[in-house]
């Protein structure tokens, strides 16, 4: 991925990232892995035939001979069975990798998001007198704060590995925490409170 990238004129920083040519853009934000590439400002992704069909408007098949022509690759007798079925398999593993990239950035964004009410709900609905009795709200940061810090931090400083775990067990728990964000924010509460959950 990143010769090819190179070859057709990307620079790659230390980081892995490039300026991607698919929109502009100051700071590099397509970040080239081993087998395929992902701009996060635009969205594009895909393997190395993706980008050079993008880059030259071209249809694979046409891309996959300039590949093979630029960097000097033997003409092999193509068994055209085997070789889209090989194709078809990595398409399918490279979209599988992206849509967990996906959800694992939206999902990062949505425990952050409920992790920030949670402590604004801890602080601003303490009870104040010993008598007071507990705003619902309070209890629920009681409940659940700190294992959605716990959550955020595995995010942050888990491997892939320990996220694709979560995701097996939890995928449900971050649609409920979306539903609740977003019940909240609709409510009276939510509405006559401005300040609370909109801090991003
Ligand atoms: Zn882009």
């Amino acid at each position: 991925m990143r010769d090819v990238a190179e070859h057709y004129g990307l620079h790659i920083n230390r980081a892995g990232f490039a300026n991607c040519p698919f929109h502009r853009e100051r700071t590099p934000s397509m970040k080239l892995y081993d087998d395929h590439f992902y701009c996060f400002g635009c969205q594009s992704s895909g393997d190395i035939i993706t980008l050079v069909e993008k880059l030259f408007g071209l249809q694979p098949y046409e891309a996959a001979k300039k590949l093979q022509g630029d960097f000097g690759l033997a003409e092999v007798p193509y068994d055209y069975e085997t070789e889209s079925k090989a194709y078809q398999e990595r398409r399918k593993s490279v979209q599988k990798e992206l849509e967990f990239k996906k959800w694992k950035s939206a999902a990062y964004l949505i425990l952050t998001d409920y992790c920030n009410l949670l402590r604004i709900w801890k602080e601003e609905y303490a009870p104040k007198n010993d008598d007071d009795t507990f705003h619902p709200l309070f209890v629920e940061s009681l409940h659940e704060l700190d294992k959605m810090e716990y959550y955020c931090d595995l995010f942050l400083y888990g491997t892939d590995e320990d996220i694709r775990k979560f995701k097996e067990y939890e995928e449900r728990l971050v649609k409920r925490i979306a539903d609740r964000i977003r019940d909240f924010k609709q409510s009276n509460m939510g509405r006559t409170n401005p300040d609370i959950g909109n801090e991003r």
